[in-house]
């Protein structure tokens, strides 16, 4: 098999890292591109790193979507489905040989800002998008769904979260958590004005997976993709829109040990067992 590791980078993350490499993937080739297998040793947050790394390194080309293993070196995360004990390591490694794995597909969401002169920055997201100015001013914007001109949005920013960033920054925000089976996209506002010139729902919005999303605004802004972040107050380019939709991009996440969402959600939020 052919594999990458993307750590924390503490001392915990890169033992485990190289004691996995020693014992279990002794005749597999480590890559830098196009892996089949990812392990990612951490947290969630090195979950998130380790996907937007694979964007990165797989071609356009390759059909087979890689599988991503996140190994926990704190506590149980949302995406993390082992804890490094020799148990669970050998129950991982025998589930890859036999291919007996549980996994989910996950497509992410793409996002795309385009300029005046017709260029455009794309990125992606693997829990969420968030859009605010670049001066900490309100934003200003037209939100138009699936080609309709829906409503005209005053206030600090916008959310647009995937069905597995639910429970993290948009959770944070009043949005809905939703179960991983529903594919959908979320928008949410971050403090809506809500007045006799910007009237906005002013509840979060559960939209299916292939709708599209675009924001029309003239403000400086600064993007947020989950860890990741783009100013563009620095660009002598105006915005025309931003469009936002689910992207092409796939990849399956191994939820092996942690399937079921009640359960996490309860360790997570409510108590932990
Ligand atoms: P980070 O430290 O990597 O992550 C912040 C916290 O969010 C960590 O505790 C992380 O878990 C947890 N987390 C990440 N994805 C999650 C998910 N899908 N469900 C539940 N918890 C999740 O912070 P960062 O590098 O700045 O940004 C990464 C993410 O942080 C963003 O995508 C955003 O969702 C979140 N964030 C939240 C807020 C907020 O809630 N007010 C504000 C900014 C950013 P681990 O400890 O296991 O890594």
């Amino acid at each position: 098999m052919k594999y990458k590791f993307i750590t924390r980078g503490d001392e915990a993350s890169e033992n485990i890292k190289n004691l996995i490499r020693d014992i279990y993937l002794k005749n597999d080739e480590e890559v830098e591109s196009n892996p089949e297998h990812v392990f990612a040793i951490g947290g969630d947050g090195t979950f998130l790193r380790a996907v937007h790394d694979l964007v990165s390194c797989t071609s356009k080309d390759c059909q087979i979507p890689c599988v991503v293993h996140g190994i926990n070196t704190g506590t149980l995360g949302f995406f993390t489905s082992y804890t490094p004990v020799k148990e669970q390591l050998e129950e991982l490694f025998n589930r890859i040989r036999i291919d007996q794995l549980c996994t989910r597909t996950i497509r992410p969401l793409s996002f795309g800002v385009v300029f005046d002169d017709n260029t455009s920055q794309q990125g992606l997201a693997i829990n969420e998008i968030t859009i605010t100015t670049a001066e900490r001013k309100t934003l200003t914007a037209k939100i138009i769904i699936d080609n309709n001109n829906f409503e005209k949005f005053k206030g600090t920013g916008l959310c647009i979260s995937t069905t597995i960033g639910s429970t993290a920054y948009n959770k944070s925000l009043g949005g809905a958590v939703v179960h991983p089976d529903l594919d959908v996209i979320q928008l949410t506002e971050m403090a809506g004005i809500n007045s006799a010139s910007y009237q906005t729902l002013s509840s979060p919005m559960v939209l299916p997976a292939d709708s599209s999303i675009e924001v029309e605004t003239s403000d400086n802004l600064v993007i947020t993709f989950d860890h990741c972040s783009m100013s563009l107050n620095q660009s002598n380019k105006k915005i025309k829109y931003i469009w936002i939709s689910q992207s092409a991009f796939e990849f399956k996440l191994d939820t092996t040990n942690n399937n079921n969402f009640i359960k996490k959600l309860k360790r997570s939020f409510i108590i932990s067992e």
